[in-house]
């Protein structure tokens, strides 16, 4: 007789890992609970992701980990995304943190940067000495980041860089920010260090939502840059759109660590939680409830492995990513509304972990291209029409 496969691990995805993927899962795992659950509601609570952070993640080898050199761990893509979904059973601060870092900081300089970009900043980010962010969204350009305003111009030797990015994570404690600029050659990217003259940044509060990472607006005012200070490998939209698709891959995973926190968190409270003589798990509704979230999380997680053996084979193209975006983040955050409604009034409480999921996915849904532009590009793949614009 088989034993009844574990709630936690249900298709025994586990065995479809390497021994060394399943070592980098439990670190991270561990990680987790001993540094991030003691304290995470508190964080989110005051609205804060404390700085230390960082270079505790840079020991463990978790920024730009599946980059090659330049002290970074040099990872498969599965254990990349491990370790996204991993912390993001933290929370999506940590993870947002985590992804800003790697795939939209330092995953450019990696790829298009010169030798020597990549080796004054990659080294001290991979230990997290030096933080990194990513602009590229605008106060009126989200969706449609290719209207971007901001501009860099040439002058003498320099390029002058002008205009407001918003809603950009890291941004209020970054050392270095990745700026998307148009300029006469197209859109470029820029390694904005902090301090530069005309370079400051404003934190956006008052979010319910990922309140766990710093959202900070970056105001470019004259801004004089070297002229070496460009990534001189790329220009144009297909910079930033690649950065994006390799940490959309880490939310394909991240999205089912919230996702499988809650389910986990609801299953233990209807196991528990005695309503009408007899625990609530036992009734029919709330088993209806546990059964949909299982079967959604393992189909994600599954999707996540498939994604992240193809990325790691070099055949992922980026339809295939904003298929996993879409069903992982809609699916993590059904999860965690019915998982908040299991915990009945708790589930409103930092007591709990799922209000502060559910609040999070909502960042999720929204950020790395929303759940409708994720949408648009199948229906483009599908039928070969633009409906965008
Ligand atoms: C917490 C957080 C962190 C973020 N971090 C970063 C970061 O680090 N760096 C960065 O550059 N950006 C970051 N972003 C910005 C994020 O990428 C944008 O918010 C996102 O691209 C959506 O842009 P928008 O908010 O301007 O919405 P809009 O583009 O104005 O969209 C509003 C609504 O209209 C819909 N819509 C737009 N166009 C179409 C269309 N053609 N057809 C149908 N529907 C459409 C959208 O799907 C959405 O529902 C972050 C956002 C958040 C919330």
């Amino acid at each position: 007789m088989t034993a009844t496969p574990s709630p936690t691990d249900f298709l025994a995805i586990d065995r479809l890992l390497s021994e060394e993927e399943r070592l980098i899962r439990d670190t991270v795992r561990s990680f987790v609970s001993d540094r991030i659950l003691p304290d995470v509601a508190g964080w989110f609570e005051r609205g804060e992701l404390p700085r230390e952070l960082a270079k505790e993640l840079g020991a463990l080898g978790l920024l730009g980990m599946h980059l090659e050199g330049y002290g970074c761990a040099g990872t498969n893509a599965v254990s990349y995304g491990l370790a996204c979904l991993e912390l993001e059973a933290g929370d999506t601060g940590v993870r947002s943190f985590v992804s800003v870092q790697g795939s939209l900081a330092m995953f450019p300089i990696h790829r298009y940067g010169s030798e020597e970009q990549r080796r004054e900043w990659l080294p001290r980010m991979a230990t997290g000495e030096v933080v990194g962010c990513f602009g590229l969204t605008e106060p009126d350009f989200g969706s449609n980041p290719a209207g971007m305003r901001t501009s860099a111009r040439r002058d003498g030797p320099d390029w002058v860089l002008d205009g407001t990015k918003m809603w950009i994570t890291n941004g209020g404690i970054a050392d270095l920010a990745v700026v998307w600029a148009r300029s006469d050659q197209g859109v470029r990217g820029f390694l904005v260090p902090r301090g530069t003259p005309g370079f400051t940044t404003r934190n956006i509060d008052r979010k319910l939502s990922l309140r766990a990472s710093v959202t900070s607006e970056l105001i470019l005012d004259g801004c004089r840059l070297p002229g070496d200070a460009v990534l001189p490998e790329v220009s144009g939209m297909r910079g930033p759109l690649s950065c994006l698709n390799e940490a959309r891959h880490g939310i394909i995973w991240g999205s089912m660590g919230a996702a499988r926190a809650c389910f986990e968190s609801a299953l233990e409270y209807a196991r528990t939680r005695v309503q009408f003589g007899r625990p609530i798990g036992g009734f029919q509704l709330t088993q209806a409830k546990l059964a949909d979230m299982l079967v959604e999380l393992s189909k994600g997680t599954l999707l996540a492995l498939h994604l992240g053996r193809m990325k790691d084979e070099g055949t992922l193209t980026s339809e295939q990513v904003s298929l996993g975006k879409l069903n992982n983040v809609r699916e993590a955050l059904e999860i965690a509304r019915t998982a908040r409604t299991i915990l009945g009034a708790n589930g409103v409480t930092l007591e709990y972990p799922v209000i502060r999921h559910m609040n999070n996915l909502e960042s999720v849904l929204t950020y790395e291209g929303t759940n409708e532009v994720h949408t648009l590009v199948l229906g483009q793949a599908l039928t070969g029409l633009n409906a965008f614009t």
